[in-house]
């Protein structure tokens, strides 16, 4: 199905930037996810960071992109490279990106494929586009920079996910640092993040106006509740996302309920390998490594049943949208012993937050009753307010533009704390094209 027809979709301008940067949103300016951000200067060296797509409900697309060499792939979720298969396919776009985002991606946009025809939502890139996109990669480690024409491009330490980056990117007379998603606080898998010194930060405002819980406090409520479960003689349902989510809870597991028998479900497992396979990504990897040892990892339909009857069970989807972890629920649900813990946000629309919002889940397209108790704890690896203003400060940005954020709820209230701190902000909008550096916008 092809959505875009060239040159008729985009909200790209076709003037040449005067002098200069310019910056323009394909996506992701005003929104979460679905990231798509072109770079352009007055000598027509271009570049786009990410190309992502939002799988909500109905799912969202950035403005089609206009001809690039060249795309930056921060890291590994759809939001953020969902729709790379079509760039590379369309404008022969190269990917550039660490090694274990590029081995990830392959799978990603498999998975994307086959949600979007389960979900019967369009999709402008078919199968064969993922092996053009796959042969797409260029690798690069981190802290190792590139010429792109005559600017200098560098990836960083992200913390979020092994293997995601933030950008620097450096003209003749500007740095720009671009965060793609990022968190300054070390997770299991990840260390976080570090500051650099830059004119121009690009920061992720997710949880612009959201401060998350103490760590160490919210593990042990965590750590209680499974073992209070436990004890009780039920079994502990935690849905979690496959990259990066997965993973870090296992690990947290396997540190403070060693003795607890558990049980992994679903893509995490194949990516844990992956990311054991680049150490280098890893906080601590023998961690890792350890944990998944430990863990017992369903490989088949009789191990699925005999995961019934593990203390935990940690699977796919994260959000109870299909997955095994809807296969779980359908029979766990029959045992009110049984509890379900969240480890994160649940998107509207989808099977979590029905559950949230009316003790129902869809499984198997009818509307089912589930009796459980649940509750969310929050894992997440994004940066929280803080950590964004501490960032930028430390960073020493004359401007920040916050991106990848919700314009009405969280962007206000840290571009307030933003500019008492004496930064210029910008609040980009999607298919408005700004310029860094002079401080005021030249909208077209
Ligand atoms: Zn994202
Ligand atoms: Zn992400």
């Amino acid at each position: 199905m092809v959505l875009y027809s060239a040159g008729r979709t985009t909200s790209y301008p076709e003037d040449t930037p005067e002098k200069g940067l310019r910056y323009h949103p394909l996506g992701g300016g005003d929104e979460v996810g679905n990231v798509g951000i072109m770079f352009e200067n007055d000598k027509q060296t271009r570049l786009l960071l990410d190309y992502g797509l939002a799988p909500t409900h109905p799912p969202r697309y950035p403005s089609e992109a206009p001809k690039v060499k060249d795309a930056v792939i921060t890291h590994s979720h759809v939001d953020h490279l969902g729709m790379a298969p079509w760039l590379c396919s369309n404008h022969r776009t190269l990917l550039h990106g660490t090694a274990l985002t590029a081995q990830i991606s392959e799978m990603m946009w498999y998975d994307c494929h086959k949600v979007s025809s389960i979900e019967g939502y369009p999709l402008a890139w078919d199968k064969r586009d993922i092996d053009t996109a796959i042969d797409a990669w260029r690798i690069h480690d981190f802290d190792t920079p590139w010429d792109h024409d005559d600017w200098k491009l560098t990836l960083r330490k992200a913390g979020h996910i092994p293997g995601a980056a933030m950008l620097n990117l450096e003209t003749p007379d500007r740095k720009v640092l671009i965060s793609g998603d990022f968190d300054t606080r070390d997770s299991p898998l990840t260390t976080g993040a570090k500051p650099k010194k830059t004119d121009t930060l690009f920061v992720e405002g997710t949880y612009g106006g959201r401060e998350h819980p103490n760590m160490e406090q919210e593990i042990q409520r965590f750590v209680e509740h499974v073992q209070r479960v436990v004890d009780e003689g039920g079994t502990v349902l935690i849905p979690a996302f496959a990259n990066g989510r997965t993973q870090d809870v296992v690990m947290r597991l396997h540190k403070f309920l060693p003795h607890l028998n558990v049980h992994v479900d679903g893509m995490g497992k194949r990516i844990a390998k992956m990311q054991m396979n680049h150490p280098e990504t890893l906080r601590d990897p023998a961690a890792l490594r350890s944990a998944w040892s430990w863990c017992k990892r369903v490989s088949s339909k009789s191990d699925r049943k005999r995961a019934l009857e593990a203390d935990v069970i940690v699977s796919t989807s994260g959000m109870l949208q299909g997955g095994p972890s809807i296969w779980y629920l359908n029979r766990l649900r029959h045992d009110t012993k049984n509890q379900i813990l969240f480890t994160g946000y649940q998107a509207k629309a989808t099977g979590g937050r029905q559950l949230q919002s009316e003790g129902k889940v869809k499984i198997f397209g009818k509307d089912t009753e589930i009796p459980l108790e649940w509750e969310t704890y929050s894992f997440s690896t994004h940066a929280g307010h803080k950590e964004i203003v501490d960032f930028a400060a430390a960073c020493e940005a004359e401007e920040v533009v916050i991106y990848h954020t919700d314009p009405v709820h969280a962007r206000p209230p840290l571009a307030e704390a933003l500019e008492k701190n004496g930064h210029i902000v910008h609040n980009p909008v999607n298919g408005i094209s700004e310029y860094l550096g002079d401080g005021f916008s030249r909208s077209h």
